[in-house]
């Protein structure tokens, strides 16, 4: 940051540069294009490509609100398709929801797992739809080994709770030109040369401290995500047997960075999710509920003229279960060992 403070160029610098080199590499991808947030990443992503009012997206109803602010935001309409055991859209069931509106389908790797990318990527190619991944929380994942963000246009956020953090920030990645040459554009008031604008654009331009902060820990990220995986494999081990506790699973093919390590407390459990939650946090357990309702079930988006709904019965059944353990890799042996211990205690015979 000193560095940054000394160049005197304090956006769009040389830390920028980097930063977006360390996500091309980490990814495989050709472009990584650094925004000022995740939520931003998935708006440029979605104006890059240049839909018209009515055209459909089609993503997951278990999801962090920006998922779907966003394409409102772009001028999109949000259809939504229900989702599996993994937590993540179900592919299976995509095409039901497939209209001659629908533009692009838009997966979320929700708690750093991979949505099943081998059964979205053929669909999407057959129908010919865009695939924009919400890979907010899921830098380092990967399916059939290939990384995260690097079958569609990747997301990612930056966000001071996220795995890799600027504070605040964003990187979209592609391996597409025409995309990447779009969402430059658009990031910089719709120019390419200074004053020379070929489109109506917008700020969304990451800093070269915010770049700085970044950097290291791309270094860091195969050891950062071990640690967590480190993390949650131990919390497996503690938590295996409890009777209506179901704990996360990671298909043989699908890399799990552990976000978030989140159980469903089922009604075999002696105490219910919200019960489990309260004990948890009486005994210093930092939990967390991600997320507590399906994504559009608010009044605002109710008889909003661009989300379409459908009934969500597993999306509405996990949103009363689910519930996120400490996973994250600053963890000790015996601060896991706490909270198994505390879960144990809570729901065990
Ligand atoms: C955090 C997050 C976002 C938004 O990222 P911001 O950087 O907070 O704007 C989008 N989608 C998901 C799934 C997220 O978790």
């Amino acid at each position: 940051m000193l560095e940054v403070l000394r160049s005197g160029q304090l956006a769009q610098g040389t830390m920028v540069s980097r930063l977006e080199s360390a996500f091309q590499d980490a990814t495989e991808t050709k472009h990584a294009i650094a925004v000022n947030s995740g939520t931003t990443a998935l708006v440029a992503a979605i104006q890059a490509l240049e839909l018209a009012p009515g055209d459909e997206v089609i993503t997951s109803p278990f999801t962090f609100v920006a998922t779907l602010n966003a394409i409102i935001e772009a001028g999109a309409t949000a259809r939504f398709v229900d989702i599996g055991d993994d937590f993540n859209i179900d592919a299976a069931a995509i095409h039901h929801a497939i209209t001659d509106r629908t533009r692009a389908l838009m997966p979320v790797h929700l708690y750093g797992y991979p949505a099943d990318m081998a059964g979205i990527m053929p669909l999407a190619e057959q129908r010919g739809l865009a695939v924009i991944e919400d890979a907010a929380q899921a830098i380092g994942a990967t399916q059939g080994g290939r990384p995260v963000g690097s079958f569609g246009i990747g997301c990612f956020s930056l966000y001071a709770t996220k795995n890799v953090t600027t504070g605040e920030g964003g990187m979209i990645t592609t391996h597409s030109d025409v995309i990447a040459d779009r969402i430059k554009m658009l990031r910089n008031q719709g120019m390419r040369i200074r004053y020379q604008y070929e489109m109506a654009g917008h700020n969304y331009r990451l800093t070269d401290l915010q770049a700085a902060v970044g950097l290291p820990q791309m270094e860091r990220l195969a050891s950062l995500t071990l640690q967590r995986r480190r993390n949650a494999e131990l919390l497996d081990e503690g938590l295996s047997g409890i009777s209506g506790l179901i704990l996360p699973s990671e298909d043989a093919d699908r890399t799990h960075v552990f976000h978030q390590y989140t159980v469903r407390v089922t009604e075999d459990a002696r105490l219910n999710r919200d019960q489990l939650a309260k004990g948890l946090t009486e005994r210093g357990i930092g939990v967390g509920i991600y997320y507590p309702r399906v994504v559009f079930d608010y009044e605002c988006y109710r008889s909003h003229p661009c989300v379409v709904t459908d009934p969500m019965p597993r999306a509405n059944e996990f949103a009363t279960q689910v519930l996120s353990l400490p996973v994250h890799p600053a963890l000790t042996e015996d601060d896991i060992e706490t909270v198994t211990a505390a879960v144990t205690g809570l729901l065990g015979d």
